[in-house]
């Protein structure tokens, strides 16, 4: 039986088998950068990173709550607003490792997580973004094939200027500059797609995600 034999990195790599067609170009690149991700155990799941960061983010939204009822009816109302966006931010990047089940073994924990995050703090259908995120995974910036290319107003390749309407095309021809226009917008955007999702039927939990929808609603 051969042995694995180690690179200068220290990562064990299995010998090549010689009885399959072996990959090449960018594909044997990811292939060979998969291997040694997973080696150094950077794909494992680390529950205690996440309920950390879990504790931290509640901590900083409940600070930001805190001063935005004490301040009352005060400019500085405005420097809350920003650390509250930043206070989403964190939470995003919670249902999105959530929606990767990359965060707890317990699948449904995750979904806890998952619909929480993205339901109740941001206003964005968990089961959508879910399906919606594999699919971008799976082509990613294939501009037929990955939904977050083909649904944007902005465009990525000239040839979708004929798929644009009208109002679309003037805003395609400032894009550069309206970037951070359509990037503030972008969340008006979710809260639309999260309504029309559930009521089209498209997601698994519709009465669990509209539930925490107009929780949402009612506390803002
Ligand atoms: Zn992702």
């Amino acid at each position: 039986m051969q042995r694995p034999h180690v690179q200068e990195t220290g990562v064990a790599v299995a010998p090549q088998r010689t009885d399959v067609p072996q990959r090449t170009g960018a594909s044997a690149t990811f292939s060979e950068l998969l291997k040694r991700v997973k080696a150094e155990g950077l794909l494992d799941l680390d529950p205690r990173y996440y309920i950390g960061r879990l504790v931290r983010n509640t901590t900083l939204l409940v600070a930001g709550l805190t001063a935005f009822f004490l301040l009352g009816d005060s400019w500085w109302q405005l420097v809350v607003a920003v650390w509250m966006g930043l206070c989403g931010g964190q939470s995003s990047f919670m249902w999105h490792d959530a929606g990767h089940k990359a965060m707890f073994r317990d699948k449904r924990a995750a979904s806890a997580v998952g619909y929480f995050h993205a339901n109740f703090v941001n206003g964005v259908s968990f089961g959508w973004w879910v399906n919606h995120h594999n699919r971008h995974h799976s082509n990613p910036n294939h501009l037929d094939m990955d939904p977050d290319i083909g649904r944007r107003t902005a465009i990525f390749d000239i040839k979708q200027y004929a798929t644009r309407t009208p109002r679309q095309r003037f805003i395609v021809r400032y894009q550069s500059v309206l970037f951070f226009v359509l990037l503030v917008l972008e969340s008006f955007k979710m809260h639309k797609t999260a309504v029309k999702s559930i009521a089209q039927g498209l997601t698994k939990r519709p009465v669990l995600e509209s539930t925490l929808l107009l929780a949402r609603a009612r506390s803002i």
